[in-house]
């Protein structure tokens, strides 16, 4: 927590609004609002599945429609498909930004086209607070006509070609789970690019509750809203991201200094000037598993945790009868791969014992 967050807190409990209504909704939308810019619309949520589940919603996904999705992902991108019965269709991964291939993804319209569907979406992903290749990317949209879903859950405070994350897709969203770089305990918002989208988000979520005097329901809504104390936190942590982002910025930095004349490791960082990553998780490539291994466990010797990469969908027991198009690099990342640690709270301390693990393990 940084700053504000507590004083929000406190006036939801003293103008008794311990609900999924009050100021701080209000507020924490406006702001961020403001601080997406290109005319977003925002509705809070309690997370950022829900807010995929929603957006898939607003886009008529049913029983049995393709929905194209990167692969390289955390779980929560692919569920919804799911949750709807529709039938996710897995899209490898590029090598400079780690995150949909255009490529792959147009063989993998041509596939829905060929078994007589178009797809209702495609959703992107901008992995570890890295921007998707925006441009070739929305262009493969337009030609097909297919809405793009933003999966900006990592990505809060990136930038392609100077314009933030969660407002290139159709639809998009960010996360504000407790370990995203802000945070609002659990939570998350679907921006959408008009306010009719919004009303009928909001509809969703509480329930979709006709427009009568006694309780008349038409269709299957939600409890998604997000509630006026988590809204509060939100609203203090949203004071603190940039220097939040600069201290992320930071760990990156520190690592790049750490490793940069070593052949054996490869510190993930922008392609080039158009992306602007947050750098939510600062991630290595090690030559091969045995390595990343090694590392791994000489790290956890000497207490301290690192992660392994998300595993793609396509290599997931729940999602691997699925259609896949790439050729594995996203396998072969995870294989490779390992997450450092990136708190916005490192010491100097911490990063001179990670670097101490780092100079010793790696020749
Ligand atoms: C965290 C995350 C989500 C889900 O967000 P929640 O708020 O935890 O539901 C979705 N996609 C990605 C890539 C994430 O990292």
């Amino acid at each position: 927590m940084g700053g504000n967050e507590l004083k929000y807190i406190k006036d939801a409990f003293y103008t008794n609004w311990i609900s999924q209504y009050g100021s701080n909704i209000d507020e924490f939308e406006n702001s961020l609002e403001e601080y997406l810019g290109n005319s977003s619309h925002v509705t809070a949520l309690s997370s950022g599945t829900a807010a995929i589940h929603l957006a898939l919603r607003l886009l008529n996904v049913e029983e049995g429609d393709f929905v194209i999705c990167q692969s390289f992902t955390f779980v929560a991108t692919a569920n919804p498909i799911l949750y709807l019965k529709a039938v996710p269709v897995f899209v490898d991964s590029e090598n400079q930004t780690w995150n949909m291939c255009p490529d792959a993804l147009e063989e993998a319209i041509k596939y829905c086209i060929q078994q007589g569907k178009k797809p209702k979406a495609i959703i992107t992903v901008s992995l570890y607070g890295m921007p998707f290749n925006v441009d070739d990317i929305l262009q493969i949209s337009r030609k097909y006509e297919i809405p793009v879903i933003e999966d900006s859950a990592e990505a809060l405070g990136s930038k392609y070609k100077g314009r933030p994350c969660g407002t290139f897709g159709d639809l998009s969203i960010i996360s504000f789970n407790g370990n995203k770089i802000i945070t609002t305990a659990g939570g998350g918002i679907l921006i959408s690019r008009n306010s009719d989208a919004k009303r009928r988000a909001l509809f969703l979520a509480t329930q979709a509750k006709d427009n009568e005097e006694f309780y008349s329901h038409s269709e299957i809504g939600y409890n998604y809203r997000m509630d006026n104390i988590a809204a509060g936190i939100g609203r203090g942590q949203l004071e603190t991201l940039e220097e939040k982002i600069s201290q992320r910025r930071k760990n990156h930095d520190f690592y790049q200094q750490t490793v940069k004349n070593n052949g054996n490791i490869k510190l993930f960082s922008a392609p080039n000037s158009d992306f602007y990553s947050n750098y939510w998780l600062s991630t290595i490539i090690l030559k091969d598993t045995l390595l990343k291994e090694k590392l791994k466990a000489e790290f956890s010797q000497n207490n301290i945790e690192t992660r392994y990469l998300w595993k793609p969908m396509h290599l997931q027991p729940l999602y691997k009868d699925y259609k896949f198009f790439g050729n594995n690099l996203s396998g072969t990342l995870f294989e490779g791969g390992l997450c450092l640690p990136s708190g916005t709270n490192l010491t100097d301390n911490c990063r001179a014992r990670i670097s101490e693990v780092l100079q010793n393990e790696i020749h």
